[in-house]
């Protein structure tokens, strides 16, 4: 049975098709600039990659020729083979702690939820509305970036801010990268084989974020109202403290969104370092000397440090901690830095072992007091594994 698995943004949508139960995949791509102009798609088949430049005017146009892709290349006969689409949605507030079918209900509360989400949950939902249209016998489920966080308790989730912001305007931490967090969560469990193992998971890319598990279940993320919050990001602050945002419009006469807009895109390792968001460029400049970029690691690592140490202490200790994300599965020198700043807890790196890239592995020593992996997240298919539960 052939499922989607869609990621909509505002001008692009990316997507993979799988086989299932197999979770063979067969085909994926991306359409760009989508409403702008020089719009194109590329596709990768058979490990060949088909790229061709065409004017994607809105999402519709762009599964227009998605389904002519997977008919001209003989992936499906018809759209009947095409049993479900899920879709990646940024923003299922606290009414949805699992994925759900969309049905006309779900797509207004998703609306209702661009309140919380205002970048991402409209262009999900464009996504969502042009597969419905295109493909219609699909089953289209959301599979939401929140979900996984819905098992925190009240004292996790709140802030300490008057109550009634809380229940008038929703004021409380949501967490983000659910989908990828849960992925690593039942892989971690598989490894562990322990239902009521205690993990952290790091999640380290561009944006990253850091998830406390214990039986399978979210206890706490670094994440809150929005994904600026928590460790520092490529170009998010991560947490700060939020009387800097009137502070800086006083100084600066820079208006409250201009102020926020360089919180969320300016900030970061980019904003220390003044050289880059990626943490290639970042290791590229620490050899070469530049004291910035060597600041901007220094307080990156930390940052992640001090939340691994916090959920260690939440959790009462710890059965495994591991990274995902380009960074956490990329970059040899952070991990090493974070494991040997959690010493004190006697984890101990395999320097050996930790000389990988984006593939599976146990990265410390058989003596380390917590086992830590790099584990390849897969947020596509976790949203085909969901999609596919509603179908078969
Ligand atoms: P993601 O958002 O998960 O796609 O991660 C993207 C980020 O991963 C990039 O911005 C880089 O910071 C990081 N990254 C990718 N490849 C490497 C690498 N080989 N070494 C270090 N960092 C990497």
């Amino acid at each position: 049975m052939k499922i989607l698995s869609v990621n909509s943004g505002s001008s692009s949508l990316k997507f993979k098709m799988y086989e299932m139960p197999e979770e063979k995949e067969i085909i994926s791509g991306v359409f760009e600039r989508i409403g702008e102009n020089n719009s194109f798609y590329t596709i990768k088949l058979n490990g060949e990659k088909i790229e061709k430049k065409v004017e994607l005017d809105n999402h519709e146009d762009a599964v227009k020729y998605l389904i002519e892709e997977l008919i001209e290349n003989k992936v499906i006969k018809s759209l009947e083979e095409i049993k479900g689409v899920g879709h990646r949605v940024v923003h299922g507030a606290d009414k949805y702690a699992s994925s759900v079918i969309i049905t006309n209900d779900v797509i207004r509360d998703l609306e209702k939820f661009s309140d919380l989400a205002p970048l991402h949950n409209p262009a999900n939902i464009l996504g969502i509305k042009a597969f419905k249209k295109m493909i219609p016998n699909a089953v289209e489920v959301a599979v939401f970036d929140t979900a996984f966080h819905q098992t925190m308790k009240e004292e996790n989730y709140l802030y300490a801010v008057p109550y009634e912001w809380y229940t008038n305007y929703g004021v409380r931490k949501y967490g983000f990268h659910g989908i990828s967090h849960h992925y690593l969560t039942k892989r971690m469990m598989e490894i562990l084989r322990k239902k009521d193992a205690k993990i952290i998971t790091c999640h380290l890319g561009n944006g990253g974020s850091i998830t406390a598990v214990c039986g399978g279940k979210c206890v706490d993320t670094s994440m809150g109202f929005t994904p600026n919050a928590g460790i520092i990001m490529g170009t998010r602050t991560g947490d700060i403290d939020g009387s800097i945002i009137p502070y800086m419009v006083e100084k600066t006469g820079k208006s409250l969104s201009e102020i926020i807009n360089i919180l969320n895109k300016n900030s970061g390792l980019l904003g220390i370092s003044g050289v880059s968001n990626d943490s290639r460029d970042i290791e590229d400049g620490i050899a070469n000397g530049n004291k910035r970029c060597a600041l901007a690691q220094k307080m990156f690592v930390q940052s992640i440090v001090d939340y691994i140490a916090r959920y260690y202490v939440k959790l009462n200790g710890v059965d495994a901690i591991c990274f995902a994300g380009g960074i956490g599965e990329k970059s040899i020198k952070t991990r090493k830095e974070i494991i040997e700043k959690l010493a004190v807890l006697g984890i101990k790196l395999d320097e050996q072992a930790n000389n990988v890239r984006g593939k599976e592995a146990l990265i410390t020593t058989s003596d380390s007091g917590i086992p830590c992996y790099v584990i390849p997240t897969n947020e596509e298919l976790m949203i085909a594994r969901d999609a596919f539960s509603f179908v078969k």
